[in-house]
């Protein structure tokens, strides 16, 4: 018994069905005799929505407005939830990550969160009530709204979890934890119960979806253990937590499917600047040797048609765009990794997968195929690293 923080992702939100089945679960954990806070995202697909909208009246719409916008989707499920556990009998009350006290900069789109002061979560609590806070958002300094970034939600758990000294942070999706790939993806995708705060921030930023990888390094300052776990029925977990439990490194295969590789000669200086700042994607890769550049952007978290956008900057700085995917072979020991990439190679020539670029890095080797390869890529890699060992 004690203070548990649940966040619940827009998979577990899709619809008012889902959202009732949440607060029942959420009200029998109460009465099991622990207090929440529960952290919420915005229903389904909302976000998306709502940010399509955006561009239905503005192509280059301002961040603040963006901010006033997307944190409405987070607003609706809190108030929705809070009203859904009050028709079940237990007192509860909705906060926006202003009112939980969540202080951030004042970038939007992006901020971080410099503080929490959550002196009314904890007069709601003393008072017996469940919380119910919107994730993703915070406030500035400056008094403005701010949202988190992409998936933000998870690093508001979190913080919350280290502001209240909670005593467990659970994370709730649609998959019962963290695996050795994509289960959507391949069946044999093996679940992995215990991982360290570096393998799983190196997952998350080279394309797994579970967890956000802001809010792993939030958790790894703050010393907090993070559960993902699924919302409904079943136990079963990933723990994320400071490693050095004597468990072997595990290997995995993750991957980006939206990735737009440019490649020429560097007209310029802060090239990579440009690129970020125009189109909002992430860059994973910058090689710049000499007059020779290189970059990998991560389209994942834009609009569709950045693509568009990314292929137009390309073009103005005479270098050359392809839209392409890329995967990941995580977590091979150094001296395993330079003949795994020969066996890679053989691998995707057999299968007829084009390799456009490969690239060993230390957390193991990346590899640039066509977007139509991404599926088959991922299932050979996994097939031939994963299974076989
Ligand atoms: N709703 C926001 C998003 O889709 C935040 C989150 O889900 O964590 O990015
Ligand atoms: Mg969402």
């Amino acid at each position: 018994m004690g203070l548990v923080i649940q966040k619940y992702g827009g998979s577990s939100l899709a619809n008012t069905e889902a959202l009732n089945a949440v607060a029942n679960s959420i009200v029998s954990r109460f009465k099991q005799g622990d207090a929440l806070v529960v952290v919420v995202s915005a229903m389904g697909k909302t976000t998306e929505d709502l940010l399509r909208k955006a561009r239905e009246v503005s192509q280059t719409p301002c961040q603040r407005e963006l901010d006033m916008l997307v944190t409405a989707g987070e607003r609706i499920s809190m108030a929705l939830l809070s009203m859904a556990i009050q028709a079940a009998g237990v007192e509860a009350i909705s906060f926006t990550g202003s009112q939980s006290g969540i202080i951030t900069t004042n970038d939007h789109q992006e901020a971080k969160i410099i503080e929490v002061r959550p002196q009314r979560i904890q007069e709601a609590l003393d008072s017996g009530k469940i919380v119910i806070v919107a994730g993703f958002q915070g406030v500035s300094l400056e008094r403005e709204v701010t949202t988190l970034g992409r998936g933000g939600s998870d690093t508001s758990a979190v913080a919350l979890a280290a502001a209240l000294a909670a005593d467990a942070c659970e994370i709730y999706s649609d998959v019962d934890g963290v695996y050795s790939t994509d289960p959507n993806l391949c069946a044999q995708a093996q679940h992995l119960p215990s991982l360290d705060y570096k393998e799983m921030k190196t997952m998350a930023l080279y394309g797994a979806k579970v967890l956000n990888a802001d809010a792993i390094a939030f958790a790894q300052r703050a010393g907090i253990e993070i559960r993902a776990r699924k919302t409904g029925e079943g136990r079963r977990e990933s723990v994320v937590r400071r490693g050095g439990d004597g468990r072997p490194a595990f290997v995995a295969v993750v991957g980006l499917k939206q990735v737009t590789r440019c490649l020429g000669l560097a007209s310029g200086p802060s090239l990579e600047q440009t690129f970020v700042e125009t189109s909002g994607a992430r860059m994973v890769a910058a090689h710049l040797s000499g007059q020779d550049v290189e970059l990998w952007l991560d389209r994942t978290n834009i609009p569709e048609d950045a693509s568009d956008t990314l292929h137009a900057i390309a073009k103005a700085q005479d270098l050359k765009a392809y839209d392409c995917s890329l995967l990941t072979l995580l977590g091979l020991t150094p001296d395993r990794r330079i003949s795994a990439l020969e066996e890679a190679r053989m691998l995707f020539k057999e299968a007829s997968i084009d390799l456009l670029a490969t690239r060993v890095v230390d957390e193991g080797i990346n590899f640039l195929v066509g977007s139509d390869d991404f599926e088959k890529g991922t299932t050979l890699l996994h097939a031939h690293f994963v299974e076989k060992t």
